[in-house]
């Protein structure tokens, strides 16, 4: 048996439609197709200026971003990074692989972020870096997590790879630790297909990002003209885009505003309709607290059980509606359980694993569509 054919897709990549002249541009006009040329410098300076942090290096992708992040920190073999369960694997992994100990703490029952009043508890002589991840572009609590960092002398890492131009008291999301990561993957508001970012704003840590990201050499410093000879003076990688991809990017940037404005639209709208069915105690919709922001990137409700998500995206797959979960929380799986730890109960966590179903949200989703899934939704609950 073969389900209804699908109508309203989960997500459809937008393209502005300059990428292609912008390509083109950076291939025969600036015959720089390698990384950091004029397009890669463009998106750089575009975020630095939007955003307001202090440099911003681009890379192929957020998981490169969080994985210079984690040389930058230092990580050594045993050092702890506090960090949400429920996320992508990418936040844990750029840690595990320089050796350092996950520690997971429980997200907060509204916003589903890191509950800032258990990180203090999770901290540990060992612990070197807060990693908040800003889920679905809502913003943590940062004040309070500055804070704890501060009087613990640890390193904050914004993971804000869905959180490109959410607010927290009027600063943007990345603008905020001593780093951040951004993600232009497929899936996120502004995209190049892959692609990511390194937002830094701790000056010390810049001249050490721009060496790892070139090789472990001085190229940058180089090219500028502050050093006589290119070497290797560092441990580093290749974290660094095509030129090619900043320029699909760049055009994806020029519309920026415009995109979260449309996909905030979508948000409001999911919100007000399925607001009935919440206040009924039937489900549970995304909480913005009001010192934060929202990008419109992700519209989620949780349900009462596992077993009234599934039934749920089976109806709404039989009327044409892709509805996807996520995430296995990661102190449960087994990479999660091999290199790292739970600090304390996970019962948020587990509960968001089993009952949190993502509805359909896309800049080219017509009112009309949104209607429809919200209809869908509120047909089965009457039955
Ligand atoms: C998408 C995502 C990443 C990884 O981004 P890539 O650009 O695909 O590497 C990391 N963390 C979170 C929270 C994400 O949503």
């Amino acid at each position: 048996m073969t389900s209804k054919n699908i109508t309203i897709p989960f997500n459809k990549p937008f393209i502005v439609g300059k990428e292609l002249f912008y390509i083109a541009q950076a291939v025969i006009e600036n015959c720089h197709t390698a990384g950091d040329g004029p397009f890669t410098k463009k998106c750089q300076v575009w975020l630095e200026e939007h955003l307001g942090c202090r440099k911003v290096l681009l890379t192929h992708s957020c998981t490169a971003a969080l994985e210079m992040a984690a040389i930058l920190a230092d990580i050594q073999p045993g050092d702890e990074i506090i960090m949400p369960s429920f996320t992508f694997v990418s936040t844990a992994n750029a840690f595990v692989l320089r050796g350092g100990i996950p520690v997971f703490v429980d997200i907060r029952p509204d916003t589903l972020n890191i509950d800032e009043n258990l990180i203090e508890a999770a901290v540990t002589p060992r612990t070197r870096a807060i990693v908040p991840v800003h889920y679905a572009g809502v913003p943590c609590q940062m004040d309070a997590i500055m804070d704890i960092a501060q009087r613990k002398e640890l390193l904050v890492i914004e993971d804000a790879a869905q959180a490109l131009l959410s607010q927290y008291h009027g600063r943007y999301m990345g603008a905020i630790g001593q780093m951040a990561c951004l993600s232009f993957h497929e899936t996120k508001n502004i995209i190049s297909g892959e692609g990511g970012a390194l937002l830094i704003n701790d000056p010390k840590l810049i001249e050490r990002a721009e060496i790892i990201r070139e090789k472990g050499t001085n190229r940058s410093q180089f090219f500028r003209g502050q050093v006589d000879k290119y070497t290797w003076v560092d441990m580093g990688s290749s974290y660094l885009p095509s030129d090619i991809l900043s320029a699909f990017l760049f055009a994806q940037m020029e519309n920026a505003e415009q995109i979260v404005a449309r996909r905030n639209r979508i948000f409001d709208l999911y919100r007000e309709g399925l607001r009935p069915l919440a206040e009924k105690g039937l489900i549970q919709l995304p909480c913005v607290l009001e010192d934060g922001q929202c990008n419109g990137h992700i519209f989620y409700l949780l349900t009462g059980s596992v077993e009234e998500r599934t039934k749920l995206t089976a109806h709404l797959q039989n009327q044409g509606i892709m509805a996807v979960f996520h995430y296995v929380p990661l102190h449960s799986s087994p990479a999660g359980i091999k290199y790292g730890r739970a600090s304390g109960s996970m019962d948020v966590t587990e509960r968001a694993g089993d009952c949190l179903l993502r509805l359909p949200l896309f800049y080219e989703m017509t009112d009309q569509e949104v209607c429809f899934v919200i209809t869908s939704i509120c047909k089965f609950y009457r039955s």
